[in-house]
C-alpha cells in the first residue's frame, strides 16, 4: 500500500500508461470497412464530437471519412437518398461529395459560409435561394454552429414538399434540452469548454427532434446498431435524422 502523500503519483502513472496504450492506437485498433469508399483496413484516430479526446478507428484514411459520414452511407444503402434526385450540400465534405457524385443525383450544389469553398455561399439562418429549389438537403454537423432556430425554418423552406433534410448533429441523449448559452460564446475558451469545440455554440439534448419539427418537418432516424458499428466503425447509438417536408 502505497503512502496516502504518493497516491497522486500512481494517478499519474497510470495516465502515462493509459496514453501509451492509447498512443498505440492512434493509427487503428481493428480493421474496418468504409462504407463511403470502400476501403477496408485500420482507420485513424479523430476528434470525439461529444467530448474532448479521441475516437479510436474514427478517420478512413483513403476518403477522410469519419463515423457519421459512414453512417449516412449505410443509410443511403437502405433508402437510396441521393439517386435522381437534387441535392444541396452544406459545409461538404471531399468524400462525401465523390460518395453522392457517385450515386448520380439529377443536380448537386455544394454551399458554405466561407467564400470561395463551394458553389454557393450560404449563409443558413438566411438562405438566398426559392422556396422549394432541392429534393435533398444534406447538412452535418453544422446547426451547432449556428442559431438553428433560424437556421431550421429557413432548410424547411428551401425544401421541396415530399423532400427531405438530412441532419446530424454532436447529441446528448441524456438531456431532455439542449444547453444555449449566449455567456458562454464570447470566447475560444469558453466555446471549447462548453461546447467542445472553438466554433461551436451550442450542445443539443433529446429536444433537438422537437427543433426539427418546428416548422413543420416530419422527422424520422436512422440509428447506427450492430453489427454495423463493429464492421465499420460507427459511433454506437449514432442518429442520422431524415426530416421529410410533408408533400
Ligand atoms: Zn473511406
Amino acid at each position: 500500500m502505497l503512502p496516502a502523500a504518493l497516491q497522486p503519483l500512481r494517478s499519474y502513472l497510470g495516465t502515462v500508461k493509459y496514453g501509451v496504450r492509447m498512443a498505440g492506437a492512434l493509427f487503428g485498433k481493428f480493421p474496418r470497412d468504409c462504407t463511403v469508399c470502400g476501403h477496408h483496413g485500420r482507420f485513424l484516430a479523430f476528434d470525439n464530437p461529444l467530448h474532448l479526446g479521441l475516437n479510436i478507428d474514427s478517420r478512413c484514411p483513403r476518403c477522410r471519412s469519419l463515423e457519421r459520414h459512414r453512417l449516412v452511407a449505410l443509410c443511403d444503402r437502405e433508402k437510396n437518398l441521393f439517386e435522381g434526385r437534387e441535392v444541396l450540400h452544406f459545409a461538404p465534405e471531399p468524400g462525401m461529395r465523390d460518395y453522392i457524385l457517385a450515386r448520380k443525383p439529377r443536380r448537386y450544389v455544394t454551399c458554405d459560409y466561407a467564400p470561395d469553398i463551394a458553389d454557393l455561399r450560404i449563409n443558413i439562418e438566411q438562405i438566398d435561394l426559392p422556396d422549394n429549389s432541392f429534393d435533398v438537403v444534406y447538412c452535418l454537423h453544422v446547426l451547432e454552429h449556428v442559431e438553428d432556430s433560424r437556421a431550421i425554418p429557413e432548410l424547411y423552406r428551401i425544401v421541396r414538399p415530399g423532400g427531405l433534410l438530412i441532419a446530424m448533429v454532436p447529441l446528448i441523449e441524456g438531456w431532455d434540452t439542449s444547453y444555449i448559452d449566449a455567456t458562454k460564446t464570447g470566447n475560444d475558451r469558453d466555446r471549447t469548454l462548453h461546447f467542445n469545440q472553438e466554433d461551436h455554440v451550442r450542445m443539443f439534448g433529446r429536444d433537438f427532434r422537437e427543433r426539427l419539427k418546428a416548422p413543420g418537418f416530419v422527422v424520422e432516424e436512422f440509428t447506427a446498431v450492430e453489427p454495423y458499428v463493429s464492421r465499420h466503425g460507427l459511433i454506437r447509438g449514432e442518429k442520422v435524422f431524415l426530416c421529410r417536408k410533408p408533400a
